[in-house]
């Protein structure tokens, strides 16, 4: 969205937005901010509406959660419009991060969820296996609040959504405003596939309205967007103990080795900077290159980059690579990084602003002599920027790679996957990927979340994803032999010496400690 303006208030008293695209500055209608009485009244609903919900079986949940699948593949083309029209993502862009993956989560959870979400024994340890038996069953929380960004705005609305209608739970969503009717084709969906109305619920609205969500007293809240905010919901929360999970910022580096395949590098360097015109949580940010390879390596990313095709040089209407920002205020913050990379030494190799195509286009850019003394190092950039610093060693690749307030994410270019494992273990990140970057949120099996202040909690992670829209309640079964066992009043001498014996003798001699281990 370019610009988002206010309009005057409806005749209720609401706040309305106006809304312009940020392909070609095109208007895209507005939306009626949702009061806190609004949002009140959806959780409200959601919450009368969520026993019957949670009362259908597992499997019967996930089937019709499942056809929201066969909804998206119908309507996948007017979804892709849409994110196009609000974010300016090229149509083949919002397959690859939006759609594809989005259909790859409805497949994956629907089929993992019956069993990941069934009741389960779990073996006691030989100490209590006697006298009990451990049942560990998943409960939906109630309902869950779903806060989301404008860059990935329907598969970050559409994944947190599936998995906490799962597991039981209504859900109430609150897009951003920057891309709300994308967000909102989340909720749809699942709607057209046969979630009820009020069990999957969309309250549309800027911050004001992400505030009453999160005060709304909903059971837990699943915030993705940026650290300022993340820290305001994460103090609310708090407050109110609920649980939250935070997917936050990120400024995630790359490690080019000197054994790196250094065509896959770059070009890995240049795409993974750049797709969505840089505006991804997990872009590369920052790219260290070991010295012995650099030039070869700054070569390389420079004629890639010169060769990305981006609306000016494409013309409008043609092939693109690369779109334009989403939002002026995040072309104002990567300008602000560029002029003071600039100011500060560093080389522009490729690039440097705006291109001159309207709307909020801009040039790929790639940047060398970069120091953490700049903006475009410390800062999370978000925009479509390449920017490479030379290090001595994997060592000081290390070193400075973990000199960020962030931990989202990093990757790692080398040809010995044991040299990047060895890295990975001194990576203060959620993830480290091999050869790649980014992907990692699309698997569905990898528990997914930042150290530090990218985040706290985690998305995804198999069963972990699922459960982590539950609660799980032990049901502790007696075992009728252990009948006895139980202390009861009145205490006796005949109870004490044996707790004693179990102490000195069972705990007290290692043969026996590892029987009731
Ligand atoms: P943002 O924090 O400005 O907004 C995110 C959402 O929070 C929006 O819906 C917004 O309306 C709402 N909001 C704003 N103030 C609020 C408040 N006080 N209480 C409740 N809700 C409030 O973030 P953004 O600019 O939309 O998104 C970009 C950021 O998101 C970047 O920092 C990016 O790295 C991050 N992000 C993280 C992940 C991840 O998985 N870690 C994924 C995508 C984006």
């Amino acid at each position: 969205m370019a610009v988002i303006a206010a309009l005057p208030e409806t005749e209720e008293g609401r706040r309305r937005l106006a809304l312009t695209g940020p392909v070609d500055n095109e208007p895209l209608g507005e939306i009626v901010v949702a009061t806190a009485d609004d949002v009140r009244a959806a959780v409200d609903r959601a919450r009368a509406a969520q026993p019957a919900w949670a009362a259908r079986p597992v499997r019967e949940r996930a089937r019709i959660v499942a056809r929201a699948l066969d909804v998206l593949v119908r309507r996948r083309a007017e979804v892709i419009d849409t994110l196009h029209a609000e974010t300016g993502k090229p149509p083949v862009e919002a397959l690859t991060m939006e759609i594809v993956p989005s259909c790859d989560f409805l497949n994956y959870w629907t089929a993992l969820a019956p069993r990941a979400l069934r009741a389960e024994r779990r073996a006691l340890h030989g100490y209590l296996r006697p006298s009990k038996k451990l049942v560990v069953a998943y409960r939906p929380l109630g309902v869950v609040g779903v806060i989301t960004p404008w860059n990935g705005p329907f598969v970050l609305a559409l994944n947190p959504l599936v998995q906490a209608l799962l597991a039981g739970n209504a859900v109430v969503l609150k897009p951003s405003e920057v891309a709300p009717r994308s967000g909102e084709w989340a909720v749809r969906i699942l709607r057209e596939a046969g979630v009820p109305a009020d069990v999957v619920a969309v309250v549309h609205g800027d911050g004001q309205t992400g505030a009453a969500l999160v005060d709304a007293g909903v059971d837990k809240i699943s915030f993705t967007g940026s650290v300022a905010t993340g820290r305001v919901i994460g103090a609310a929360c708090g407050a109110a103990l609920i649980p939250c999970t935070l997917e936050l910022g990120g400024k995630d580096a790359m490690i080019v080795c000197a054994d790196a395949d250094l065509e896959e590098a770059a070009a890995g360097a240049v795409y993974l900077s750049m797709f969505n015109c840089g505006q991804v949580c997990l872009s590369v940010e920052r790219v260290y290159v070991v010295d012995s390879v650099a030039d070869a390596f700054e070569a390389r990313v420079a004629e890639i980059a010169a060769a990305v095709r981006h609306r000016s040089v494409a013309g409008p209407g043609a092939e693109v690579d690369m779109g334009p920002f989403t939002s002026e205020r995040q072309r104002a913050i990567v300008r602000r990084h560029l002029d003071d990379a600039r100011a500060r030494g560093a080389t522009v190799l490729v690039g440097g602003g705006e291109n001159g195509g309207g709307g909020l286009h801009f040039t790929p850019t790639v940047l060398t002599g970069v120091t953490h003394d700049m903006a475009v190092m410390t800062e999370e950039t978000f925009g479509p920027i390449v920017a490479i610093e030379r290090v001595r060693d994997e060592d000081e690749a290390i070193r400075l790679a973990n000199d960020s307030p962030y931990g989202l994410s990093g990757s790692v270019f080398t040809a010995d996957p044991a040299r990047m494992r060895e890295i990975a273990a001194r990576l203060v990140t959620g993830s480290v990927v091999h050869n790649d970057a980014a992907v990692v949120y699309g698997v569905p099996e990898a528990p997914f979340g930042g150290r530090r202040s990218s985040g706290l909690g985690r998305v995804n992670g198999g069963r972990e994803g699922l459960r982590g829209f539950t609660h799980a309640q032990p049901l502790l079964l007696a075992r009728r032999l252990g009948r006895g066992q139980t202390i009861r009043y009145p205490y006796t001498d005949a109870q004490e010496k044996q707790l004693d014996r179990l102490v000195r003798v069972g705990f007290g001699r290692r043969i026996l400690r590892r029987l009731l281990a």
